[in-house]
């Protein structure tokens, strides 16, 4: 149905971003955007138009989570990188990229994968079924860095010198030039916007989230060479000191944030930063890691670190700062199609409204993903990215967490699902 002119009828249009609900609207969608919506019988439907009865069901934007890893990974152990060889990963990434869109994702930001930054490709050149994805590609780390995934022999880990492909390799840098140099290097290879690793973390062996990694001049070096391409920069930020270092060099998107307080929350609303929190990995490591091989250092950390991480999230919402849903989910640790889960846990742990964790999920993480006001929105001219929700997800967040409630999927005006 590809640039096809077609009318959804008989909807409950939703919109997060200003909270028009409409329960008997129409959307004209014509060239893979939004040409007209609003109430029956003031939309003019075009002769040539083909109907589709909505049955009354809700009309949202697509779901759009802001960070996880397109991966193919099945388990949460270290080898599994070493002992899988890199096409069985690409397979297992093609079914998760289908359960995404399923679920009614749209859109994802993967925030550091070779897979999903080739699979982005074959996506885009209609080989594949999938979500839009904007892709980071390769991670930049320091030497001793949370993608310097100090568990592995260092021989597989940086993408220039790697032995083996595995879908978790970076790109080593130390110092402002080979900082620049990474990220020169990380674009050249496709990368829409960098990730920098400003952190140490929880599955990383030796380091802990408090430590910040990167110094101050290292990510403005890294910022300035990716806006100098009209790219930004993605940071997983989990300590204060690296979340504030972060947004002091001009990052745009701080991921997990575990440890943001008041200065931060500040800092990041008067840079009109997006924070990303991932609540669902650590809630997933808690609830299945142990079954899923993770390796006990991980197990261990996450405990450490799960209602600290919740506090400060809540506190980041008090302060008004822009928070948009990502799970962190690569496939193994966190099954892609379940990825809805972080609208629950935004409003059952943080307290939000379901509309408020839908704007996360939609305008919020458009903004993440460096697609502000052309996704997530229901707005003339944007993408009709859009799913129909069976079910009223603003009285009932869950309605979301089901597949089986997403009945159509659009992107860019083409049906990807119906059920
Ligand atoms: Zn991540």
């Amino acid at each position: 149905m590809e640039n096809k002119t077609f009318a959804l009828e008989n909807a409950r249009i939703l919109d997060p971003e200003s909270g028009y609900l409409n329960n008997n609207g129409v959307i004209i969608v014509d060239g893979g955007l939004i040409k007209e919506f609003g109430s029956k019988g003031s939309v003019e439907i075009p002769q040539n138009a083909s109907i589709i009865d909505c049955e009354g069901n809700t009309v949202m934007p697509g779901l759009i989570d802001a960070h996880l890893h397109v991966t193919g990974q099945r388990s949460g152990k270290i080898e599994e990188s070493l002992t899988t060889p890199i096409g069985v990963f690409f397979a297992r990434a093609v079914k998760d990229l289908e359960n995404l869109v399923n679920a009614g994702f749209t859109t994802v930001v993967d925030a550091g994968s070779l897979v999903a930054l080739h699979l982005r490709d074959a996506i885009n050149e209609n080989t594949i079924i999938g979500p839009r994805i904007v892709a980071s590609g390769l991670p930049l780390s320091m030497t001793f860095g949370h993608a310097d995934t100090h568990y592995m022999p260092i021989e597989y880990v940086d993408y220039r010198t790697s032995k083996k492909l595995t879908p978790f390799m970076s790109l080593i840098c130390d110092g402002e030039d080979e900082c620049r140099k990474a990220t020169r290097y990380a674009m050249r290879e496709g990368a829409d916007f960098i990730k920098v690793m400003a952190t140490g973390g929880v599955l990383s062996q030796r380091d802990r989230p408090e430590h910040r990694q990167f110094t101050l001049n290292e990510l403005k070096a890294i910022v300035d060479e990716a806006n100098a391409a009209n790219r930004w920069v993605h940071a997983h930020a989990q300590g204060t000191e690296g979340i504030l270092n972060s947004l002091r060099a001009g990052v745009k998107v701080i991921a997990h944030a575990i440890y943001i307080d008041e200065v931060a929350s500040e800092e990041a609303k008067s840079r009109n930063a997006v924070v990303v929190p991932t609540l669902s990995i650590v809630q997933r490591i808690i609830d299945e890691g142990e079954k899923l091989g993770v390796p006990e250092w991980g197990l261990k950390k996450s405990a450490e670190v799960y209602e600290q991480h919740i506090n400060a999230i809540k506190l980041a919402y008090k302060h008004g700062v822009e928070l948009a849903t990502g799970t962190d989910f690569d496939g193994g640790i966190g099954k892609m199609g379940t990825n809805a889960m972080e609208l629950k846990l935004f409003v059952e742990k943080i307290g939000m409204s379901p509309l408020e964790a839908i704007k996360a999920a939609t305008t919020n993480a458009a903004s993440a993903a460096g697609l502000e006001g052309k996704i997530g929105v229901i707005k003339k001219g944007s993408l009709a990215d859009l799913i129909v929700v069976k079910g009223d997800p603003l009285n009932d967040i869950n309605t979301l967490t089901n597949p089986n409630n997403i009945k159509y999927v659009f992107k860019n005006g083409t049906l990807l699902k119906k059920s």
